[in-house]
């Protein structure tokens, strides 16, 4: 059996480790390797060598850490086949979309070649008799991310790249569900020529996050995954003194108003609703029609959209999307089908019991469309994380406005309109962190940032972009004179000021 080890130090680790967690293939049901589950040991090695190496990467030139980066990059690009294979293999989504989760982080990474510019501090000549202030980046030192497992390679890198190019070291915990990407992303950055120790890798589960979140060498966290899960990392991490953000699940609502193109709509949905099977965060799971004709039309529409949906092995160049991530992941799915069924919605199309031909024991759910859900249900209130698109209805503009405003999520939401106004209007009302305007999948660029509201985020900065910088930096300022040597008179004894 295949063992999935920690990279440590430039290197895997070959510690002894009792617990191992399965890692399997969703195609075919079957465990195609073991992951080793770590703890404080495995971190203890990570945080000495980060603390070896972090002091002389923070004092190369910002412009050598960019250089890092650009070769880090053209590496990633390189090996992209053998990354998506990868991925695929162990997430259950389509080699292009595989692709996509590369691509998407790689972007930060080009975010990253620009550190020399966004790391430049600020400074004002003369802001007293003789003074200068200025302020300076410096990074926080050790950072930690621990990720998820539906973006094994974005959120790896939407965290890397930033905490790295920033002059810190930092040690990933990925998902033991698809652990290796990671591995291999710090096997490129090694090769990239970062020194060992800069980017890290140890694996495991709640023990490894607890060792993560109670280490005293380690300044700031970045945490990605469900939200009991964040709101804990988060209360965990600042108790012990940390730089925390924790961003969390998501339900995600696309307002669809009477003046919409429902063509358009239809094509768009079914790309942002069941795309990766519906394991997104920025998915739209919760379809909102406005107004009784627009959920007749959209309805007619949606239904043979979604029944010529390819469901197939990830490997397949024609499916539109693969396999859930695990059998406790399907199983879970298909509960809240069944819940949602129960309390009133209307299945329209039921994905479950869906069986591909020669994968009988792969993870695969069907796509599953549910009409006539309302706010009060618990399946609507809660994530799925699965090929599940569910209709509420809304009357009028306002309603729809209060749905996604109201939900205990806030991470993305999305306006279909030709309605300039009505689009305006939403952007600014809605009580949610991303916006689509006609966008389905409101995912920003990153040179922007990334992060929700309400228990989609726990803490006060976002990924990447400015924001990513801020976090994985400390501001200094200072401020300075030069005395010629002439007295000046003034009173050590009163507060400086400048009136
Ligand atoms: P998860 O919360 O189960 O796991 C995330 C990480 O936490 C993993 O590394 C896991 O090992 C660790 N973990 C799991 N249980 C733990 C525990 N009890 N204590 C401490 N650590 C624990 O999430 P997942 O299922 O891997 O990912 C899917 C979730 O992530 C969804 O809720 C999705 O919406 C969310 N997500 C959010 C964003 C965002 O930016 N807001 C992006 C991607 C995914």
């Amino acid at each position: 059996m295949r063992l999935i080890d920690h990279f440590l130090a430039g290197g895997t680790a070959g510690l002894d480790s009792s617990r191992h967690s399965d890692v399997f293939d969703p195609n075919n049901g079957a465990v195609q390797a073991q992951v080793v589950l770590g703890g404080a040991d495995a971190l203890d090695r990570a945080v000495a060598a980060a603390q070896a190496a972090q002091p002389a990467w923070a004092a190369t030139n910002p412009q050598r850490r960019a250089r890092v980066m650009f070769e880090f990059k053209r590496l990633v690009e390189a090996n992209m086949d053998e990354l998506a294979r990868m991925l695929s293999a162990e997430h259950g989504k389509v080699i292009a979309d595989s692709k996509g989760d590369i691509q998407r982080g790689l972007e930060v990474v080009e975010f990253a070649c620009g550190i020399p510019h966004v790391l430049k501090g600020e400074y004002t000549q003369g802001a007293g008799p003789g003074i200068d202030v200025y302020s300076m980046r410096q990074p926080i030192g050790i950072g930690a991310g621990i990720t998820p497992f539906n973006f094994p390679a974005m959120i790896p890198l939407w965290m890397s790249a930033v905490a790295i190019a920033c002059g810190n070291a930092f040690i990933i915990k990925p998902s033991e569900r698809d652990p290796s990407v990671p591995v291999r992303l710090a096997e490129l950055f090694l090769e990239a020529g970062l020194p060992a120790g800069i980017c890290q890798v140890v694996q495991g589960d709640k023990a490894m996050v607890d060792a993560i979140l109670d280490h005293p060498a380690i300044g700031a966290v970045s945490f990605v995954g469900s939200s009991d899960i964040a709101h804990y990392v988060y209360n965990r991490g600042v108790a012990a003194g940390k730089r925390v953000q924790a961003m969390g699940g998501a339900k995600n609502h696309g307002i669809v108003m009477p003046d919409a193109d429902l063509d358009q709509v239809v094509n768009d949905l079914a790309g942002a609703a069941f795309g990766s099977a519906g394991e997104r965060c920025m998915a739209l799971p919760v379809v909102v029609p406005v107004g009784a004709d627009t959920a007749e039309r959209l309805r007619a529409k949606l239904i043979p959209a979604i029944e010529a949906l390819r469901v197939g092995v990830s490997t397949d160049p024609e499916a539109h999307y693969g396999p859930v991530v695990t059998q406790a992941h399907k199983a879970k799915i298909e509960g809240w089908i069944a819940t949602c069924a129960a309390e009133g919605g209307e299945l329209v199309i039921d994905g479950r019991g869906f069986t591909l031909q020669g994968h009988e024991n792969g993870f695969f759910v069907g796509p599953t469309l549910i009409d006539h859900v309302t706010p009060t249900m618990e399946s609507y209130h809660n994530e799925i994380f699965g090929p599940v698109l569910q209709i509420v209805r809304a009357n009028d503009f306002d309603e729809a406005l209060a749905l996604p405003s109201q939900h205990q999520y806030g991470n993305g939401v999305a306006i279909f309109t030709r309605n300039g106004h009505a689009a305006r209007e939403f952007a600014a009302r809605v009580n949610v962190g991303m916006v689509g305007i006609n966008v389905p999948i409101p995912v920003p660029v990153a040179y922007h940032t990334f992060g929700g509201w309400k228990r989609s985020a726990f803490g006060d900065t976002n990924q990447h972009g400015m924001e990513g910088v801020k976090f994985w930096t400390k501001v200094k300022t200072v401020t300075q004179r030069w005395p010629d040597g002439s007295p000046d008179g003034g009173n050590a004894f009163v507060i400086p000021t400048m009136g």
